[in-house]
């Protein structure tokens, strides 16, 4: 795919990624959106997601996201990165409605939904996706912090198993812009609030191992969100934590989003393919990092996924 062949006679851009964005989706979004500000001056670009987590205000024109969803035009071209259109919330009318859908991801369990489509599984990110697509010479300090923060993330500081000499090469090319890597990291990565530790403590204390200590879960319920004052993203990195317990094959985390609702995230350390059970219960991800939205109570829910883990292992 060539991305400004793509977009060449289009005036009105948008560009969205997939609610509860995380550090890849955020990094990939703005990624593109300051390249495409920058080579596509002409162009009236949008840019929408569900407002992102603080850290990521570093970004450069982080303020510019529109969460409002206000917009009524037709757009030429519209964008959705690291994920298909059913995850695109507010902008998902905006894609359908669009004169060219264009849809970039990683994720094994996207079939891909655009008029283009740009899906590579084996990447480490939909930022490194953005990048292999830029032209180098046009890649700034700015553009390449935003797809840095997009492929540490996502690959748990090119820790996990989707990271390649390509994932590092790119790598390489974007701190050469001298943006205070290491800073970053810190900042977007392992830092975490108090809350957040609270919370995360909480959680590890109330997990339990099942099926031989081969897997881990851990609940937290509305209840215990509320007495910390916790939202969504304060649950982040949880279930990695979880994953790193001795012998852990699979890890379970979930929280209860309303009644009889949870949203489940799974890690596995290879053996069990997660995005393949997510899939079954309406959700994607990744061979080893996925998740889903369940309904039942806990237990039925837990139930429901060792079923399918159980069969895996
Ligand atoms: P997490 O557990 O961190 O929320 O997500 C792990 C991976 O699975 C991410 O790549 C995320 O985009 C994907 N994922 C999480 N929940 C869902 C879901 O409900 N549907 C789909 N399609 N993917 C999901
Ligand atoms: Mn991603």
């Amino acid at each position: 795919m060539k991305l400004l062949e793509e977009c060449k006679q289009a005036k009105r851009i948008g560009i969205s990624g997939h609610i509860r964005p995380d550090g890849d989706c955020v990094g990939s979004c703005m990624g593109l959106y300051l390249y495409l500000k920058k080579v596509r001056p002409d162009a009236d670009l949008h840019i929408f997601l569900e407002k992102p987590a603080d850290i990521f205000s570093c970004i450069s024109s982080v303020e510019e996201i529109d969460s409002e969803y206000g917009e009524q035009e037709r757009f030429d071209v519209f964008f959705a990165l690291d994920t298909a259109s059913d995850r695109l919330g507010g902008a998902e009318a905006y894609f359908n409605s669009a004169v060219k859908k264009i849809n970039i991801d990683h994720h094994i369990s996207n079939k891909g939904c655009g008029d283009v489509n740009y899906v590579v599984p084996t990447a480490s990110s939909t930022s490194e996706l953005i990048y292999d697509l830029t032209e180098k010479e046009q890649l700034d300090e700015e553009i390449a912090k935003a797809l840095y923060i997009g492929i540490i993330h996502d690959t748990g500081v090119f820790q996990y198993s989707n990271t390649s000499p390509e994932t590092l090469r790119a790598a390489a090319k974007l701190i050469s812009y001298g943006f205070d890597f290491s800073r970053l990291i810190e900042e977007t990565f392992y830092e975490k609030t108090y809350l957040q530790t609270q919370i995360l403590g909480r959680a590890l204390l109330e997990s339990i191992l099942f099926m031989d200590g081969k897997c881990v879960v851990s609940v937290i319920d509305r209840k215990t969100m509320d007495f910390y004052g916790a939202s969504p993203q304060d649950l982040e990195g949880i279930v990695s934590q979880l994953r790193s317990i001795k012998g852990v094959e699979c890890a379970i985390f979930m929280y209860e989003t309303g009644v009889l609702e949870y949203k489940v995230s799974m890690r596995s350390g290879g053996l069990v393919n997660v995005s393949q059970i997510a899939s079954y219960f309406g959700g994607g991800g990744h061979v080893r990092a996925a998740g889903c939205t369940m309904n039942g109570t806990c237990h039925d829910v837990i139930n429901n996924l060792s079923l399918h883990i159980e069969k895996q292992l």
